[in-house]
């Protein structure tokens, strides 16, 4: 056997046994550097190869492990060019059964004949022989192949699987995790608290990584499989403590930053504030905005985030935080995600400011040039008071003279950094982030840990809740008379067409041919269209249109989703409702519903019977209204890796941790985050110093933490 090396967890990989350049290299390319990073590098599943299944006792349908001998490899090339089927016949002392993979020719040199291997995957009744069983496009491994390897390690125990990675094989990970956990060096110290892992009866570090990898022979394998063992308990608790306390840090630096700016509220600003309300502000907006003001008020920087459901009244809440910040002579940033938002944030707070002095500038891609230095001039010499506008906003040419306030509407179609950006823009500004993505609390935790929270859980009085219905395509002609009826009465209406991808051609001819099958279908009713590919100007006619009632139906793409607020609109037609998530129907309902005329959200599928997944999703709309509901009902149906996709937020992924699945141990781990935090904050308590390295380690460089602590 080679020679053993000692090892940290911070040791590069070149210096394991049967680590060359090349597969340092590779790997990390794919992330992995060190042995920590390789360690994290987690089975994804565990193979119970202490017994195989008999070929011979196989059923079709039947996932299972098998093992036997090679027979009679080929490669065999189809007449369609390039198209190879590999072929070979697996054999163990029960029976055989045909294993096939299609374009995968290589496996030709892998599979010697007489080579001892182990597939993973489903049984079906062969195609050409039909009383033998085969195996497609199973996992494999060569047991023999590999001289010099103790057999032990891959086959005659429980087993991890890999996803491969920097090119290798699960086998190969698996041994090379084998070799790393065997030299890794006895006294490394445990990054968490020892306190914290004696609170919370912990594993040791070292110990989670040898029981994560192998687990012991004498436990039940179903709690690794669902990642719920001791060791995954311990190593995700760990990874959340320190993603927590990277984000506690930050609103700790963040508050402690030096020179905020207090603004001071007086009567006749006050006044001020009263005399643009057009309405009475429900019990939640006042509350949000008292909280909000309070912020201001202090000398340290607002680091919020404005919560509530679609149409609660956000915008306005923003825009008297905007104006208290404007009266004590500082400049406000309203940014939103799309022009055709910014551009109606930028309409209706010009209404409701008029007369105020106030003065006001769009910030967005279209326009003049020569127009669009202008503005920038005048925002620089801050001769504008309220910037309102797009990722324009966050160019590098544009200056504020003093930016008090900086806003970020539907903050989850931004990244952290963009957030950060336009707080840059100004010195230590307030920041008020608003979203109506109604998200469960265990992500809001971590993609908004480092946030204050104010939460606006009613809507304005006077709203109907809007009634959903689920239509297939014969419906249609019954759906146009009713869309006809509602115009007549008054009423304006919205007819989406699903665009994933703004450049999706095809998308867009289906919008667009939509729109003129709507026109014949429609005569005597005025039609807008609206997608992302049109210009500026025309986005702006479209949507002035729609606002001013001169167009009755606004076909429209999903750029409509977010923000847009027409309250004499009652019907929203969702064509291919089928092909929408779940939220992003959620939000489209919610342009709807905003007056005191019944609404309607008619979901309207493009064949009668969509899949079981789609139909899952339109049943959750009609039967339920409750944003919050649907968030967790998205989750659920989705699962968590793809909602959770932290990397969309702004965060790192994770590596062990499942935020649905762990819950509870988030809210644990942010407990003891605040703790330790408040004890840093303070100076008390050992080993403090090699908890912020490990914290700045980890996620310094995402979050900004660096400067705090
Ligand atoms: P969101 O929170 O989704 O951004 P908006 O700010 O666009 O919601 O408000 C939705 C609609 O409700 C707007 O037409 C707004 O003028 C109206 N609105 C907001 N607050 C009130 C209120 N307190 N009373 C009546 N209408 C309100
Ligand atoms: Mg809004």
């Amino acid at each position: 056997m080679a020679e053993r090396r000692v090892v940290r967890y911070d040791t590069a990989l070149g210096w394991l046994r049967g680590v060359g350049d090349k597969r340092q290299r590779d790997l990390r390319r794919d992330g992995i550097a060190c042995v920590e990073e390789l360690l994290f590098h987690l089975p994804f599943r565990y193979e119970d190869r202490s017994r195989f299944a008999p070929v011979a006792d196989l059923r079709p349908g039947e996932r299972v492990s098998v093992q036997g001998r090679v027979v009679a490899p080929r490669l065999l090339r189809t007449r369609r060019r390039g198209f190879t089927i590999f072929r070979m016949i697996v054999e163990d002392d029960s029976g055989a059964l045909t294993a096939i993979w299609f374009n995968q020719p290589y496996l030709e040199r892998l599979f010697p004949e007489g080579s001892l291997v182990i597939l993973y995957g489903e049984a079906s009744v062969g195609r050409q022989a039909a009383l033998t069983l085969q195996m497609e496009n199973a996992e494999y491994e060569v047991v023999t192949s590999e001289s010099g390897d103790e057999p032990t390690l891959h086959t005659g125990r429980v087993v991890p699987i890999y996803r491969r990675t920097g090119g290798l094989s699960s086998r190969r990970l698996r041994r090379l995790v084998h070799n790393a956990l065997q030299d890794l060096s006895p006294t490394l110290p445990d990054p968490l608290p020892r306190a914290l892992r004696e609170r919370m009866s912990l594993l040791g570090r070292r110990e989670a990584f040898e029981r994560i990898h192998f687990p012991p022979p004498e436990e039940p394998l179903a709690p690794y499989q669902d990642g719920t063992s001791e060791a995954h308990r311990r190593l995700a608790f760990e990874e959340l403590f320190f993603l927590q306390l990277g984000l506690a840090l930050r609103r700790q630096g963040v508050r402690a930053e030096a020179r905020g700016t207090a603004f001071a509220m007086t009567p006749a600003i006050r006044e001020r504030l009263k005399r643009v309300l057009p309405f009475r502000l429900t019990g939640g907006q006042r509350q949000a905005l008292q909280e909000i003001l309070a912020d201001l008020r202090s000398p340290h920087p607002m680091h919020r985030l404005l919560q509530g459901d679609v149409g609660c009244g956000k915008t306005i809440v923003a825009l008297l935080a905007a104006l208290l910040v404007i009266a004590n002579g500082h400049q406000a940033a309203f940014m939103a995600p799309t022009e055709v938002l910014a551009e109606q944030h930028f309409l209706g707070l010009r209404r409701l400011l008029d007369g105020s002095g106030v003065r006001l500038g769009l910030f967005t891609k279209g326009g003049k040039a020569a127009e669009r230095r202008e503005r920038e001039a005048a925002l620089a010499a801050g001769e504008i008071d309220l910037a309102i506008g797009t990722h324009a906003l966050i160019q590098e040419e544009i200056r504020f003279a003093r930016l008090g306030l900086a806003i970020i509407d539907e903050q989850h179609r931004f990244g952290v950094v963009q957030r950060q950006s336009l707080r840059g823009k100004g010195a230590s500004p307030d920041l008020l982030v608003m979203t109506a993505t109604p998200i469960p609390r265990s992500l809001a935790l971590t993609v908004y840990g480092d946030l204050d929270v104010s939460s606006i859980r009613e809507l304005p009085p006077g709203r109907t809740p809007v009634r959903t219905h689920l239509r297939g395509p014969e419906s249609r002609g019954q759906i146009l008379e009713f869309l006809r009826r509602e115009v007549q009465a008054g009423r304006q209406a919205y007819v989406v067409f699903p665009l994933v991808e703004e450049t999706e051609k095809s998308d867009l001819k289906a919008a667009t041919e939509g729109a003129e099958r709507l026109a014949n279908d429609l005569p005597g009713i005025t039609l807008g269209l609206l997608h992302g590919r049109l210009k500026s100007a025309e986005k702006e006619v479209a949507m002035a249109a729609f606002v001013a009632g001169e167009a009755q139906v606004l076909v429209a793409t999903t750029v409509i989703e977010v923000g847009i607020d027409v309250p004499n609109a009652n019907l929203i037609v969702i064509e291919h409702a089928e092909r929408f998530g779940l939220s992003q129907l959620h939000q489209l309902r919610g342009r709807v519903g905003r007056a005191e005329h019944p609404s309607h959200c008619i979901l309207l599928t493009s064949s009668a019977a969509p899949g079981e997944d789609a139909r899952a999703r339109l049943e959750a709309m009609v039967a339920t209204h409750d944003g919050f509901r649907i968030a967790e009902e998205d989750l659920r149906l989705r699962g968590p890796g793809d909602f959770f996709g932290t990397r969309q937020w702004g965060l790192p992924p994770l590596r062990v941790a499942n935020l649905l699945r762990d819950r509870l141990l988030l809210e644990t781990a942010r407990e003891a985050a605040a703790e330790w935090s408040g004890a840093i904050a303070a100076g008390r308590g050992p080993g403090l110093e090699e908890l912020l390295a490990r914290v700045r380690a980890a996620w310094g460089a995402r979050l900004g933490v660096a400067a705090a602590g």
